[in-house]
């Protein structure tokens, strides 16, 4: 995710060319680009392209900051665990690590493992 504000209207934006890379046989970059590998003109060394890195996953606290593993969060609110256990709004947790799913923080607070929604959180 770039962010980058869209164009506008009647201005096209052309992506740069993709360059290809060079032979890590031979260096030369007189290249076959084939649909899932490159094939090398000078030497005929074959090679799987690299495939599109995994677009990274962005949370954010309920303030929009961007959250990272081993950032420290503060409770914005009370959150309910389940029967009587209550955690305090203003109760700071151990470093995070982000999570896929529903809930993408997953933290210790105040010594309870738990995992956490990042819109109930602010960065500490
Ligand atoms: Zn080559």
């Amino acid at each position: 995710m770039r962010g980058l504000p869209l164009p506008p209207i009647g201005i096209l934006l052309h992506s740069p060319p993709m360059k290809p890379p060079a032979c890590p046989m031979c260096e030369m970059t007189d290249l076959l680009d084939l649909p899932e590998r490159w094939e090398c003109v000078t030497c005929g060394h074959e090679w799987e392209k690299e495939a599109a890195p995994e677009q990274a996953r962005i949370v954010k606290d309920a303030h929009g900051n961007v959250l990272a593993d081993g950032d420290c969060v503060i409770l914005i609110k009370d959150l309910k665990l389940g029967g009587t256990q209550v955690l305090k709004g203003g109760s700071k947790s151990k470093p995070i690590r982000l999570v896929d799913g529903d809930h993408e923080i997953d933290c210790k607070v105040d010594g309870i493992a738990v995992a956490l929604k990042a819109c109930f959180v602010k960065k500490a």
